[in-house]
């Protein structure tokens, strides 16, 4: 049921994700001319900024009003700016963590950006060890590890939670030289203290009888794989922030894009973020962590500057295929083809084992990928190509990811993609793809206020709780659990 707020001009309904939408059914004589839109969840409001003084770390809100319009102005310790993946659990960190206030803002709502598509792999099978990734997605890995199990100590389930499960996952080749490769990263994960195992096509397909890989092939085996489901997690970690509003900690700014930032005339420091509705200032920090717009809001926020930075993410689009429902065959494990490493690394020069590269410009290539989800759906993928920021769903690119599909299950083979319309959900996101592989975490050089969370490609879901670590005590000044220099702004963005 929907809660019904009226702020005196305007009518507010809480919808059922609790966000604050205007009410389409009330009708305000003063509407045409009041731009007033701040309602709030909060319970300190003071009518003007010299409240602002006040020791307490809680958010401090304050409204002005003008007679035809008001505009609202909050203050908080962190503005954190995009609520994917990285932004919430970014905001979530401060929360369980400190006793600071945070405002987190996004241009929709969360999961409309990539993380809504993601597969939900929380995996080390692909990443490679002393690389700059491996400690950040270690610690990643058992952050959401510790997650799980705190989840399961208060006596909920993971899987219904965060759509949790450890299925192991598996590396799949088919070729002589995918094998011998294979057979490599099974040495290199071991002796990295990893449990993984290489599985001949006879012990691979007793774990995974639906698979048709010929003679030649196998697999890398790595059993401490997990995934979660990206959309259950999200709601979970908003749910566990929402619990912070009450005090005055913690406020959602939806449909609701950072436009600008608000500098000290003195010491050029960040004091506010603009959006387009609310000025919101920050006490300590503000975070930037809008996936794969974070280069060119980044020069946006900057451009009157005399900073010079050029954030190089780019959208990768990727396309997954859901059928949900599926009970041809049962897919037990995570998977993927050994292909997709290298696509998902080197952009120029996908694997001649992955699907044809189609499209030049575009660079689009397609791996196959395999899971079960929380709900018993089967999950394919991917695609990976440049496209700008189009979201559009592409027939073309799902029909080969269904062929690529059907070349590792015969039993697809014997269904028609057509017949599925019903069961069938296709997901589109932009992967923040950032051409050195590593994502940005790190202060802006010159606004030590400013900080960047952005760029972690196919990896964002897995990375998140490592990355939000990071930021947390990079703003505190605290020793980071994982060494920051790789993922730094400075020599990447900026000299
Ligand atoms: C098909 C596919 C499969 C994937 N599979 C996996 C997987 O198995 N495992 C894994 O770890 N990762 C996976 N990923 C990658 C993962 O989803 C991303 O790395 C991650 O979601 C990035 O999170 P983010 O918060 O940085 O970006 P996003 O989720 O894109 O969030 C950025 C947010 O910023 C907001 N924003 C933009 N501009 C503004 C503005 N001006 N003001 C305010 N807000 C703004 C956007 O609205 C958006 O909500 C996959 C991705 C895709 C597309």
């Amino acid at each position: 049921m929907n809660e019904i707020r009226n702020s005196g001009r305007d009518s507010y309904i809480l919808d059922h994700n609790d966000y604050l939408r205007p009410n389409p059914n009330f009708s305000n004589p003063n509407r045409a001319s009041a731009s007033f839109r701040f309602v709030h969840k909060f319970s300190q409001i003071s009518r003007n900024r010299a409240g602002f003084g006040s020791k307490t770390d809680r958010a401090r809100i304050a409204i002005s009003a003008s007679s035809s319009s008001c505009s609202s102005a909050s203050e908080f310790d962190v503005v954190v700016v995009g609520a994917g993946i990285i932004g919430l659990t970014i905001a979530r960190q401060f929360m369980l963590g400190s006793d600071l206030s945070v405002a987190i803002v996004d241009a929709a709502v969360p999961c409309s950006g990539a993380t809504g598509a993601g597969q939900g792999y929380i995996w080390m099978a692909h990443k490679t060890p002393k690389s700059a990734l491996w400690e950040l997605a270690m610690r990643s890995k058992s952050l959401w590890e510790m997650l799980a199990v705190s989840i399961q100590q208060k006596g909920m389930d993971p899987l219904d939670v965060l759509g949790w499960k450890k299925t192991g996952s598996l590396l799949i080749g088919r070729t002589s030289e995918e094998l011998a490769m294979l057979e490599d990263r099974v040495e290199l994960l071991s002796k990295a203290g990893l449990k993984a195992e290489y599985l001949s096509s006879h012990a691979l397909l007793s774990k995974e009888p639906a698979l048709e890989i010929g003679k030649e092939g196998g697999a890398a085996f790595i059993p401490d794989d997990c995934q979660i489901d990206a959309s259950r997690a999200v709601a979970f970690i908003e749910k566990e922030n929402r619990d912070f509003t009450s005090n005055g900690r913690y406020a959602e700014f939806f449909h609701d894009p950072a436009i600008s930032l608000i500098r000290g005339s003195r010491s050029g420091e960040v004091e506010a973020v603009q959006t387009s509705k609310n000025t919101l200032y920050c006490k300590k920090a503000v975070v930037v962590a809008a996936g794969s717009w974070s280069g060119s809001l980044m020069q946006k926020l900057l451009i009157e500057s005399n900073i010079s930075l050029n954030v190089p993410v780019k959208p990768r689009k990727g396309h997954l295929l859901v059928v949900e429902n599926f009970n041809s065959f049962r897919v037990n494990h995570g998977m993927m083809e050994v292909g997709y490493v290298g696509h998902q690394i080197a952009a120029s020069h996908p694997s001649s084992s992955s699907s044809d590269l189609v499209d030049n410009e575009q660079n689009l290539s397609i791996s196959m990928t395999a899971t079960t989800d929380a709900m018993g759906n089967l999950v394919l993928g991917s695609s990976r190509q440049f496209a700008g920021f189009n979201t559009e769903v592409e027939d073309s690119i799902i029909n080969r990811i269904w062929t690529r599909a059907g070349e590792f299950f015969p039993a697809l083979r014997e269904l028609e993609l057509s017949n599925l319309s019903d069961s069938k959900k296709v997901r589109v996101g932009l992967r923040p793809y950032m051409p050195d592989g590593k994502p940005i975490i790190g202060p802006v050089p010159g606004l030590p206020n400013l900080l960047l969370a952005a760029g972690h490609e196919g990896g964002g879901l897995s990375m998140a709780l490592g990355t939000a670590e990071m930021v947390f005590d990079l703003v505190l000044g605290n020793i980071t659990k994982v060494e920051p220099a790789p993922f730094a702004v400075k020599g990447r963005c900026c000299n």
